[in-house]
């Protein structure tokens, strides 16, 4: 995919008259899912399967929410204090989708910065792994979008970022492995360029 196209499917807060958030179109995903239960061989109109189309629109406007969400926003708080050493946020519950089968992907994630002058709410670190999360995804992009947003909003010292997460289309569908742990991990600044910082973030999660 394109760059154009990604920002076309990644609306900011605003729409383009800046009318408010974007909007999730219920009407249209109803449409489409019925489609895919009649493309399976399904009979979309008996009794169990009336109400499916709704709510799974319901819940596509819930777990993409995140696409009509700005985490700089949730970074955009920060306080000004004296603290230097490492701040680490671990385990980290998130649940995602992954982009190339639209099937779930769940784990943890583990934050850690070294501050320089700027510290931010620990919420706000699971909050926006969060809005991260709830958008169609990639593990890798994902581990990289979270180094860089508080790279660029908190420029700390440095930023590591590791993520473990279980993928639903290689345990259910394709390989089926059903133990497979996916690791990504994206170090930047100090993490990246020195191994004693590195190992010591490392040392921490394993902990
Ligand atoms: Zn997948």
């Amino acid at each position: 995919m394109n760059e154009t196209n990604r920002q076309t499917a990644r609306p900011s807060t605003t729409d383009r008259n800046g009318q408010g958030p974007a909007v999730v179109d219920h009407a249209r995903i109803e449409a489409a899912v019925r489609e895919i239960l009649l493309a399976v061989g399904e009979d979309p109109d008996r009794e169990g399967l009336l109400e499916t189309p709704a709510r799974v629109a319901r819940m596509y406007a819930e777990i993409f929410s995140g696409i009509h969400a700005d985490p700089r926003e949730l970074l955009g708080t920060t306080f000004t204090q004296k603290y230097d050493e490492m701040v680490v946020v671990r385990d980290i519950r998130f649940d995602s989708v992954c982009e190339h089968h639209l099937l779930p992907f769940m784990g943890k994630a583990h934050v850690a910065y070294l501050p320089n002058g700027k510290i931010v709410g620990l919420s706000k670190l699971a909050r926006v792994v969060e809005v991260l999360s709830r958008r169609p995804q990639v593990q890798e992009r994902m581990t990289e979008e979270l180094a860089d947003l508080l790279m660029q909003e908190l420029e700390p010292r440095g930023v590591g970022i590791v993520l473990e997460a279980t993928h639903t289309c290689m345990t259910i569908r394709g390989i089926r492995k059903p133990d497979s742990l996916c690791a990504t991990s994206a170090m930047r600044g100090v993490f990246r360029e020195n191994a004693m910082t590195r190992s010591e973030l490392l040392g921490l999660l394993k902990g």
